[in-house]
């Protein structure tokens, strides 16, 4: 099988079983990129509290987001866990927006894909997994996005060498899978809920994945 099969496969056997994801879990492009910077390190269902915390007091915008001071901001977002250092990147992307963009959200999220990565990038807290989750999921920019569940599966799988780094693993996918938005929003989520209910760390439970025989 050549990667470009392997990779076909491994999507068509979690599609097959797992169905649409329906990602990204969030109701505006806005909303999508706190929840990108807040699921760092933690759960989902935290994340959503924290979110929650933020909808329950009409916070979830970037005018109101940009207009709370960070401590305060913090306290709101302390479900989500190493509240402090989140406040602090959420303020950083913030601010980043209001500086270039004037606080334009649409055109902020309607630069070309390399250039709005690389800026994305050179905000404090903002690595590749955040970045290219604005990217792909509040853009709707084609860009494949890796988390320690893609590096995981793929690496007990041996599609992917063990010391495979990010962007090493980006390329293996875009570089053998067609460059396809939907294509890329659906494989990331089908591998996250792999990982999240099959692939664990310890004790995989091979035996009702999907991806048993691959
Ligand atoms: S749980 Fe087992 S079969 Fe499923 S992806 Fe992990 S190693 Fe593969």
């Amino acid at each position: 099988m050549t990667t470009t099969e392997r990779l076909q496969d491994i999507y068509a056997r979690m599609y097959d079983r797992l169905g649409p994801q329906h990602w990204w879990p969030g109701e505006t492009p806005f909303e999508v990129m706190v929840g990108a910077v807040l699921t760092q390190n933690t759960n989902w269902k935290n994340v959503e509290r924290a979110i929650d915390n933020l909808k329950g007091v009409g916070l979830l915008s970037l005018a109101a987001l940009s207009a709370l001071p960070v401590g305060l901001l913090a306290e709101y977002i302390r479900p989500a866990g190493y509240y402090n250092i989140k406040a602090g990147r959420l303020h950083n992307l913030l601010t980043h927006i209001n500086q270039t963009h004037q606080g334009d959200l649409q055109a902020f999220l309607h630069q070309p894909l390399e250039p709005f990565r690389e800026a994305l990038l050179s905000i404090k807290g903002i690595g590749p997994e955040t970045a290219d989750s604005i990217l792909l999921y509040a853009a709707n920019l084609p860009i494949f996005v890796v988390d320690t569940y893609t590096h995981r599966i793929l690496s007990r799988h041996q599609v992917i060498d063990e010391e495979f780094g990010y962007q090493e693993i980006q390329e293996l996918f875009m570089d053998h899978l067609e460059c396809d938005l939907q294509l890329y929003n659906e494989y990331h989520a089908l591998l996250v809920r792999v990982g999240n209910v099959y692939c664990k760390k310890t004790n995989p439970d091979c035996a009702a994945c999907p991806l048993q025989g691959v």
